[in-house]
């Protein structure tokens, strides 16, 4: 392909976009293919020769497009909702054009410095403390992680390094290897299981501290999972706190947790991966109070802030705590201006060596719809969450499951965790609405989540209408059989 047929090509693209989105609500939510459906729709080898782009273009509709879960139609409502604008597509396909490889400040260093510039505006928007931004001479600072798994994972290993370093320094003989063996990490036990997964990969003992009636993990239980460890000759070195979880959207307690964190030195992390996106809006940031205890804080624009993934912002107090950690120097990535002290070299943020030019997408989607239109954008998923919570309780056969604070809505069926789970099979075999489930106390719960950026009031009426539709055949049937 050349630049003229890029031209065309590319307008032939955009357009397949924008028809994609505008008609998505006529496609079927959920796909309706079996495992393996793929395979025997195209060749089973690469062809000799190429082909045209209209050829592929056709195999989109006939090969992916029977196969894709959308996402973005405003009949889904699983999960979490993730981001899709097209200030961040445009943005995305200038990242492809560019094309660098930004690990060090030298590979670009437009890639680099637009990154902690971005990561200042946005932690700004959202109200995080004057410590984590970078500024122009602070000591700490922000970076894209592709995933909130990864942020979680890089301040686990960053705290590990510390505390080694620190024993270390205290008590020259201990090795590192009998160190890391005492480490104990702590999250509540509704925390996402890439927190669990953090601790199996970096070889450190995670433990689950249970949260209360509201799925809230509390100072008292932090306070004493930890003496107890630490009488057994463990060495506490981490809590995981979750603001927004995945299962019910509940946030921990951090005015409690932070305190304890600070006084035991211990490195606190905070995942708000889905609700960080709401701190945009100064009236969600008493769910943050606490924040400023913390080490490192991570959300995922790229969930709730019209970033299409991967975009995962991940902020640390002391950017010393991760650079000093993982710092290897082969001759080619050295540079002259490294020893500066004036420059970052994002590679010694991260597990990979390379990195795309994320902040390509923030920048524009900040600039494109202004804190204002973010604000707004948070503030529709709210209210359309409670629209929904208003219809759930207003028929008294269901139930509401946890707090609507954001834009989920946990409720069920009064009655057997086998009646919501055939209620769930119905809705999501009916296919016209995609929801998924969550267990909280042993219950089976129907989360219902605002996802997608098109989403309006008479699509929560719709799939209000649907569920109590399909709960009516669900219990007149089993009406009949009693
Ligand atoms: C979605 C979610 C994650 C995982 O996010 P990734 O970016 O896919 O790793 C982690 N924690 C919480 C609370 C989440 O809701």
């Amino acid at each position: 392909m050349n630049s003229s047929e890029f031209r065309k090509r590319g307008r032939d693209m955009v357009d397949y976009i924008a028809d994609y989105m505008e008609q998505i609500e006529s496609r079927q939510v959920f796909p309706s293919v079996e495992p393996g459906y793929l395979r025997p729709l195209i060749p089973d080898s690469a062809p000799e020769e190429g082909e045209t782009f209209e050829e592929i273009m056709k195999d989109v509709e006939r090969v992916v497009m029977p196969g894709v879960t959308h996402w973005h139609s405003p009949y889904f409502f699983a999960y979490f909702p993730t981001a899709n604008s097209y200030p961040a597509m445009l943005a995305d396909m200038l990242c492809g054009a560019i094309g660098c490889i930004g690990f060090t400040w030298a590979s670009s260093p437009a890639c680099t410095e637009l990154e902690t510039v971005m990561l200042d505006w946005l932690g700004k928007a959202i109200g995080l403390p004057e410590q984590f931004l970078a500024g122009s001479k602070g000591e700490g600072g922000g970076v894209i992680q592709g995933t909130a798994s990864e942020a979680t994972l890089m301040a686990l290993l960053a705290a590990r390094t510390r505390v080694t370093k620190r024993l270390q320094r205290e008590n020259p003989d201990l090795s590192e290897a009998e160190i890391i063996g005492r480490m104990v990490a702590y999250s509540s036990d509704q925390a996402h299981s890439s927190v669990e997964r953090a601790g199996l990969i970096s070889g450190v003992k995670m433990k689950k501290i249970q949260s209360d009636g509201n799925f809230i993990m509390h100072g008292k239980a932090l306070k004493k999972a930890l003496e107890a460890d630490k009488a057994e000759g463990l060495i506490p070195m981490f809590v995981c706190a979750t603001l927004g979880t995945t299962s019910s959207c509940s946030f921990d307690n951090l005015m409690e947790i932070g305190p304890i964190c600070n006084e035991e030195n211990i490195w606190l992390h905070i995942d708000a991966a889905y609700a960080g996106s709401a701190f945009i809006c100064p009236e969600f940031r008493y769910l943050m109070k606490g924040v400023e205890f913390a080490d490192s804080f991570n959300f995922n624009p790229h969930k709730w802030l019209l970033v299409n993934f991967d975009c995962s912002a991940f902020w640390v107090k002391k950017r010393s705590d991760l650079i000093g950690a993982f710092k290897i120097d082969p001759v080619y990535l050295q540079h002259d201006h490294q020893e500066s002290g004036l420059v970052t070299d994002y590679r010694h943020w991260q597990i990979p060596l390379g990195r795309r030019f994320r902040s390509l997408k923030l920048w524009f989607v900040l600039r494109m719809y202004g804190v204002k239109g973010l604000q707004e954008y948070i503030r529709k998923h709210v209210r359309l969450a409670q629209e929904f919570l208003e219809f759930v309780k207003q028929d008294n056969r269901f139930e509401i499951c946890a707090k609507v604070v954001l834009g989920l809505v946990c409720f069920r069926l009064k009655g057997s965790n086998e009646l919501n789970k055939s209620l769930l099979q119905k809705i999501n075999n009916a296919k016209k609405i995609h929801v998924v489930p969550c267990c909280l106390e042993d219950k089976f719960i129907l989360r219902f989540a605002v996802c997608a950026r098109t989403v309006e009031s008479k699509h929560i009426a719709f799939a209000w209408k649907h569920i109590e539709e399909l709960a009516n055949e669900l219990l007149n049937k089993e009406g009949e059989q009693k």
